[in-house]
């Protein structure tokens, strides 16, 4: 059984106390039961959150990123094996901001996928295309090319230490979220490839989570299709009651 899973990504957002303040409005409203929690603070928030969420067995937390590398002189860079000390659970990577704005390849993203494995992370791991590509029908192609180039080379017991994200760069931020139709359609395929490589039981039991402008209103209807399994949440979850809503969605 696939876990049912709700990750707020906080991108450059929330300082100290306001985060503190935002986990702890969270922690102490009614959340649904046999829902995965997550969020996903800055580096310097990462120790604190996780001490606040370690009696709360459903929630957790993950870094925005990591480093490709193990350790040494890259000035700046966090590395997996130091978010593991933090005692998160997770790393989002592959997310369209860091491919865009830090140019992130797909070669780049299979480092650091390495790197979190092999230190008892797991990965989410951001997938989507854009504007253009969607008008131009090759969105199947390019989501193809992202996962084969940087996942599927991961055995059936790595890719199941994978959450996947399907985030369609037009609808981050925009306001303008895929419909629940389009979303399912990408979230189907998404699951044959993997049933292609690994197998149905294996990708009956990978949470493929979609993000994209979900907020309280829209969650409920996106998380009813059979292939969502949750959101990757960006705006809607810097605040408590919006992502209590969403986590409630299900
Ligand atoms: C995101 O950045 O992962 C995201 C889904 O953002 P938003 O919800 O704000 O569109």
């Amino acid at each position: 059984m696939r876990n049912n899973i709700v990750a707020g990504n906080w991108k450059m957002n929330l300082t100290r106390d306001q985060a503190k303040m935002l986990v702890e409005k969270v922690l102490s409203g009614n959340c649904r039961k046999n829902i995965e929690v997550i969020f996903a603070p800055s580096f310097i928030n990462l120790y604190k959150i996780a001490k606040m969420c370690s009696d709360h067995t459903s929630f957790s937390v993950a870094a925005q990123d990591c480093s490709a590398n193990k350790k040494g002189a890259f000035t700046g860079e966090v590395s997996a094996s130091m978010i593991s000390s933090c005692n998160a659970k997770y790393v989002i990577l592959g997310h369209s901001e860091r491919r865009l704005n830090f140019n992130e390849s797909n070669d780049d993203l299979k480092a650091k996928i390495s790197q979190v494995l092999s230190n008892n992370l797991e990965v989410i791991f951001c997938c989507g295309e854009s504007i253009n590509q969607r008008k131009e029908s090759t969105y199947f192609d390019w989501i193809e090319s992202q996962l084969s180039e940087s996942l599927f080379h991961l055995s059936k017991k790595e890719i199941m230490k994978v959450v996947i994200a399907y985030e369609p760069i037009w609808a981050i931020g925009t306001g303008m979220n895929a419909s629940p139709e389009i979303a399912q359609e990408m979230h189907a395929f998404i699951r044959g490839l993997l049933s292609s490589c690994y197998g149905t039981k294996i990708s009956e039991n990978i949470s493929i989570l979609y993000g994209g402008s979900c907020n309280a209103e829209n969650a409920q209807t996106l998380f009813k299709q059979k292939d969502i399994d949750g959101g990757l949440i960006g705006g809607a979850s810097l605040n408590s009651k919006n992502f209590l809503k969403i986590i409630n969605s299900f």
